[in-house]
């Protein structure tokens, strides 16, 4: 299986208005398909679960990801790299501890995206693998918040580095005063347990400026840039780098 690997930076946002500032890229893999072309994850993830491929495919990602973060560190870029990690992996010792020997010892820079169905499945386990990468030194976000039975007691339990709200919690945001003061009371509670917050699935100036009224800490999505390969990340951090906020996002 050809695979490709494909970066989506993350704004960090400054409270007060200031010039934002790229903190970090979540991995985002495409099957390279020799008659298809790029095929993307949903369409095959769960078939790589389903076969038994997905610890390969993790563990190429992973891989992929320090390689690509430490090109970017070259050239002067330092991002954390945020990588899913399928739920059904955090009960598989041999992937967890083959983690544990990838990063040890090394500045990697790495955040392991655990989504929250995975941890509402098995919520023992999760939080037993959650502690350990942690203990490891690798960040922990909890992905897809808002997607399952978003229960805001089940964010006591969760000793992680960072919050993801889904994108279509994230979308309603503009819209409705109710979903903004659910997106409130998440961003305050996510803060007083000491997780910062992202948004996901940021498309529009409004969505944006209503979460930094929120008090959301950093965005995603295609305000900022559409996945793209290393290569165009790059050019996108330098050109980023000199222009005023949002001119690079095109
Ligand atoms: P995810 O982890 O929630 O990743 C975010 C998805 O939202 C990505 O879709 C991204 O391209 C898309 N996205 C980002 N910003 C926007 C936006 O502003 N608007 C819209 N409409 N979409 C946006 P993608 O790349 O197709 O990935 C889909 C899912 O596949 C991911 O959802 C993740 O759950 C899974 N996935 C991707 N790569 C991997 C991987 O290496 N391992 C595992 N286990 N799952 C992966
Ligand atoms: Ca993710
Ligand atoms: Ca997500």
């Amino acid at each position: 299986m050809a695979r490709v690997q494909i970066l989506q930076p993350a704004e960090v946002g400054q409270q007060g208005g200031g010039v934002g500032a790229v903190h970090g890229a979540e991995a985002l893999v495409r099957w390279n398909h020799p008659v298809r072309g790029n095929i993307a994850p949903d369409s095959f993830i769960t078939i790589a679960e389903e076969t038994g491929n997905i610890r390969e495919l993790t563990e190429w990602t992973l891989e992929r990801a320090l390689a690509d973060r430490a090109t970017l560190a070259r050239l002067g870029h330092e991002l954390i790299i945020s990588v899913n990690i399928s739920g059904r992996l955090l009960a598989d010792r041999g992937f967890c501890d083959h983690v544990h020997a990838m990063v040890l010892g090394r500045d990697h820079g790495l955040c392991l995206e655990i989504t929250e169905t995975a941890v509402i499945e098995n919520p023992t386990v999760a939080t037993v693998s959650i502690a350990a990468f942690r203990a490891a030194g690798l960040k922990v976000s909890i992905d897809d918040y808002g997607v399952g039975l978003s229960s805001l007691s089940y964010l006591k339990m969760l000793d992680a580095d960072e919050l993801k709200i889904d994108k279509s919690l994230v979308t309603a945001v503009a819209e409705s005063q109710r979903d903004r003061l659910i997106l409130k009371s998440t961003i305050d509670l996510a803060h007083s347990l000491g997780m910062s917050v992202v948004a996901e699935g940021v498309e529009t100036a409004e969505v944006q400026a209503a979460l930094s009224l929120l008090g959301c800490d950093a965005i995603q999505g295609y305000l900022i840039s559409r996945p793209v390969p290393l290569a165009d990340l790059t050019d996108f951090l330098s050109a980023w780098g000199q222009a005023p906020r949002l001119a690079a996002v095109g």
